[in-house]
């Protein structure tokens, strides 16, 4: 049932995991990030910690009153998220940085959820190149954006004017 596309990325059939809302027709498969990594290289695919069945993606988080790690879903569109240490709070912004060397991870642009909200870049490749990375909102709850390739979130900026 399992497939890799070209990108490298595992292709999970969507099966009964939306049976039950009518979009089952419409997305027949889901991309699963099986390679990410920080801007200097490292791997941060957390294979100790599977969420529906994938590896996630180990991140680490800061902000004012909190810090901690999370490991978020690979699958694209499912926001499950497993909080390792501190508190992540709805509608809160984070600062998001590697977990095994601490740098930080780069901003594409800013999410329009909220003013200081930023759309962060994962990269796909040990080095990072923006056709081949995903972004995704630093803001808990906000589901902007989580696994679009940044080329398809670049295009929509240009068009609203905004690059
Ligand atoms: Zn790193
Ligand atoms: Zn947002």
């Amino acid at each position: 049932m399992k497939r890799f596309d070209r990108d490298g990325r595992l292709i999970i059939p969507l099966m009964r995991r939306k049976k039950h809302t009518k979009q089952a027709e419409e997305t027949k498969v889901r991309y699963v990030l099986t390679e990410a990594y920080c801007p200097k290289g490292c791997t941060i695919i957390d294979h100790e910690h599977k969420i529906n069945g994938e590896p996630g993606l180990r991140i680490k988080f800061k902000r004012y009153d909190s810090e901690g790690e999370f490991v978020l879903s690979a699958i694209e569109g499912d926001f499950d998220k497993i909080i390792l240490s501190g508190e992540l709070k709805e509608g809160v912004k984070d600062e998001l940085y590697c977990p095994h060397c601490g740098v930080m991870f780069k901003k594409l642009i800013n999410c329009e959820c909220s003013e200081d909200a930023d759309m962060v870049l994962l990269g796909l490749t040990p080095e990072l190149d923006l056709n081949n990375a995903i972004a995704f909102c630093n803001v808990t709850g906000c589901t902007n954006g989580a696994s679009i390739r940044s080329g398809d979130i670049i295009r929509h900026v240009r068009l609203w004017g905004q690059f």
